[in-house]
């Protein structure tokens, strides 16, 4: 279906963006050949960086002549084989293009290429007294672009919503070679379909974004941290949804199981307070009032001792609210610490099924007699939930892995949830998209998809079965 890159090829890329940015060695390209997904790879045939929207353009033009497909690439930190090039083709780099253009106080804007990385954004912004709410856990080494493709989410999603809900404007190529400009400075636009919307998400198989305009908010002044150990697995999924019923509505709550916090000490090599817990929430509080988020964060406190909590560890300081999260951003790195082959899930349930699905997956370890550790966003019902190999013979895996990811999903399902949360479908999720969507809404995504680029040139083997 696709033509090889030619030395031809090479040559016109060079063309378009300069010898330094065209990469054709085996050492050099890598890096482009796999994300953060354990033992996928795939080997580009060449990897261009590019520096504006006008190179993009070019690229598109002549990968559309010469039926060669091209692979987007924010920072390679997906974990559903997004940026890898399973089709071989064009590697199309965005991390030259990292500029932070614009920080409009007056409109409570910022305009930014799409290779920063979320994380600078962040502080560019704070320092300014503005805030940027999505913070995907590795926000330190993701891009925004990457962010925008993967609809990413985050801990903040609780009060503060997912990247979807900050995106104003954004100006794209699409495989034809056309570059759009979609929305604007915008809090409202209702003018034709929302293509931003549409490409929020789309995983880089309808277009390639080449500039953002996010909303900020006013950076909140006070935020208060509680790290709460439970000695009962359940009664910390419990109290997850008896905070929400209750109506407060913290920024994060995060839920860690004993695994996962035995497993990055291991990996850091110190000691976790309150390490031999069952569990543990991770949960923050914000606002602009000392007495009202004091106020909060003690009603909060108090309903998980109600719920058997062990103790409540308030956090007021950066310094401590730190050492509290440092766990938490070190798991995954902790999980491939332990055990270098893993497999890991995404799920999304009702808030209120936190319960039933963590019971459940528990359950479906125990058949299958194999460690499953979830931790995750459980304020708003997203659960990463991590298979690991350990010392299982490679044969008895290679069954395991996609009997314990159906019956997880069939459970998800039957919640009322949604196999991704915030990853993605990917290359890694796509043969199950049956499963999560009816016929008729794969065929219309298939048909949006064709709109945009009829030859699929862009990013083949993502998404669809
Ligand atoms: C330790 C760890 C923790 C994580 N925590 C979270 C979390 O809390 N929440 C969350 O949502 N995710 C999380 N992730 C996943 C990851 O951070 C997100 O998926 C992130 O959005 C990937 O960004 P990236 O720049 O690395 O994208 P890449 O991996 O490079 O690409 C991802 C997808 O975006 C496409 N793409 C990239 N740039 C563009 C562009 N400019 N235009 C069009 N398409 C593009 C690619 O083709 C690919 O399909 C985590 C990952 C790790 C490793």
């Amino acid at each position: 279906m696709y033509r090889k890159v030619a030395a031809d090829i090479v040559e016109a890329l060079r063309q378009i963006v300069g010898e330094v940015n065209v990469l054709v060695g085996a050492e050099e390209m890598e890096p482009y050949t796999h994300d953060e997904v354990v033992g996928l790879r795939a080997d580009p045939e060449v990897v261009v960086r590019v520096t504006s929207a006008g190179q993009v353009a070019d690229v598109f033009r002549l990968a559309q002549r010469e039926r060669v497909p091209v692979t987007p690439r924010g920072a390679g930190y997906g974990l559903s084989g997004g940026a890898v090039p399973v089709q071989g083709g064009i590697v199309l780099s965005m991390e030259k293009m990292n500029r932070i253009l614009e920080i409009d106080k007056a409109n409570l804007m910022v305009t930014v290429e799409p290779g920063v990385i979320t994380g600078d954004i962040h502080r560019a912004v704070e320092a300014e007294g503005l805030f940027y709410p999505p913070d995907p856990a590795a926000l330190d080494s993701c891009s925004i672009g990457g962010n925008i493709a993967e609809g990413a989410g985050g801990p903040r999603a609780v009060k503060y919503g997912v990247t979807k809900d900050y995106v104003c404007g954004l100006e794209a190529v699409l495989p034809s070679g056309e570059i759009i400009t979609c929305g604007g400075k915008l809090v409202k636009n209702v003018t034709g379909y929302s293509l931003i919307q549409l490409l929020i998400g789309s995983e880089g198989t309808l277009a390639v974004v080449t500039k953002i305009i996010l909303r900020l908010l006013p950076l909140p002044k006070v935020q208060i941290d509680l790290l709460v150990p439970y000695d009962d697995f359940q009664a910390a999924a419990d109290t997850v949804s008896d905070i929400i019923a209750r109506r407060i509505l913290p920024t994060t709550i995060e839920f860690m199981e004993r695994d996962s916090i035995l497993a990055v000490e291991r990996l850091l090599q110190k000691e976790a307070p309150y390490h031999d817990a069952a569990a543990h929430l991770l949960i923050q509080l914000d606002g602009n009032s000392q007495e009202a988020v004091d106020q909060d964060s003690e009603m909060v406190g108090e309903l998980c001792l109600e719920h058997g909590a062990r103790d409540v560890l308030v956090a007021k300081d950066r310094r401590t609210q730190d050492r509290l999260w440092e766990a938490r951003r070190m798991i995954i790195d902790a999980l491939n610490n332990e055990s270098p082959i893993n497999h890991m899930e995404d799920v999304v349930v009702p808030r209120a099924e936190i319960p039933p699905l963590l019971k459940g997956i528990k359950g479906i370890g125990r058949r299958h007699t194999v460690r499953i550790i979830c931790f995750g966003h459980a304020g708003d019902g997203n659960v990463h939930v991590n298979v690991l190999k350990d010392d299982i013979p490679d044969d008895r895996w290679e069954l395991l892995v996609p009997a314990a990811t159906e019956e997880i999903y069939r459970l998800t399902l039957l919640l009322g949830g949604m196999i991704t949360g915030e990853h993605g479908i990917g290359a890694t999720r796509r043969r199950y998209l049956p499963l999560a969507l009816d016929k008729a809404q794969i065929e219309v995504m298939r048909r949006i998809r064709a709109a945009f680029d009829p030859h699929h040139i862009l990013n083949p083997g993502k998404i669809f079965p």
